[in-house]
């Protein structure tokens, strides 16, 4: 008998979360003593963007480095989890995505996934965050996902429910919008106001500034698509870093 997947969303900020430490890995390692190990992960990560839906479909993808200026530590990391073909015929099936075997596991993904489970022993596929779609159309393709949960297939979307790279600063300096959007989300999440996070863009009026591009933001939409009727979410890493918010969001552990 499967046991039912738990569907997650996780801020991840910096790349060098993955290697300093920090209360948001810590709380990533401790979720997954919570859960029976998945049988295997999809995840929606914020740094693989394509025109068109793709998902990730050979048996060893590779461990990507997207990102510059960080250190070597970051960058000698591999995350040899195992693909999942079969798992990706079926994603392919129920979403209408093409297979690609040119990405692999990109910063978004094993970032986390290294502190979930530290043995890469659980196999992922990764599902691309199509640029001609809406949020409601990213919305209804999470639904479609959703239905994996039942055969223990883990749903991890990867982002920043804020984040905007050009207000970043080293300080401790906080910005009002940041905090009022992230605000306004974890509301509407314990709401179940799923229309309210489709409709991000009127959850503030400076919501252009907490989510300048959407492709962090979008990643939650396919965790909130996943969330079962009688399942409420629980929110941990509550934080706003300046101008990333580092807030995540569980459903089913
Ligand atoms: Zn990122």
């Amino acid at each position: 008998m499967n046991i039912r997947a738990p569907a997650l969303f996780l801020g991840h900020g910096s790349p060098m979360n993955v290697i300093k430490e920090n209360p948001y890995r810590t709380a990533w390692a401790a979720l997954s003593e919570r859960f029976q190990t998945p049988k295997a992960i999809v995840c929606v990560s914020a740094h693989w963007e394509s025109n068109g839906t793709y998902v990730t479909s050979g048996p060893n993808p590779r461990t990507i480095h997207d990102f510059r200026g960080f250190p070597q530590e970051l960058f000698d990391i591999q995350y040899n989890a195992p693909g999942a073909p079969a798992l990706a015929a079926r994603v392919s099936e129920i979403t209408g995505a093409s297979s690609s075997t040119e990405w692999g596991l990109d910063h978004g993904a094993w970032g986390v996934l290294r502190s979930l489970f530290p043995n890469a022993d659980v196999p992922v596929i990764q599902f691309s965050l199509d640029r001609t779609k809406t949020p409601a159309e990213h919305y209804a393709l999470g639904k479609r996902l959703s239905v994996l949960r039942d055969d223990g297939v883990m749903i991890l979307g990867s982002g920043n429910i804020v984040h905007n790279l050009s207000f970043f600063r080293r300080t401790q300096q906080q910005f009002a919008w940041a905090s009022r959007f992230d605000g306004a989300v974890k509301e509407k999440v314990r709401n179940r106001d799923h229309a309210a996070l489709i409709d991000y863009g009127s959850l503030d009026e400076e919501s252009h500034l907490a989510v300048p591009t959407n492709e962090h933001y979008l990643p939650l939409l396919y965790v909130i698509a996943a969330q079962d009727e009688e399942e409420s979410a629980e929110i941990f890493n509550d934080d706003v870093l300046t101008s990333i918010s580092m807030t995540s969001i569980a459903f089913g552990i």
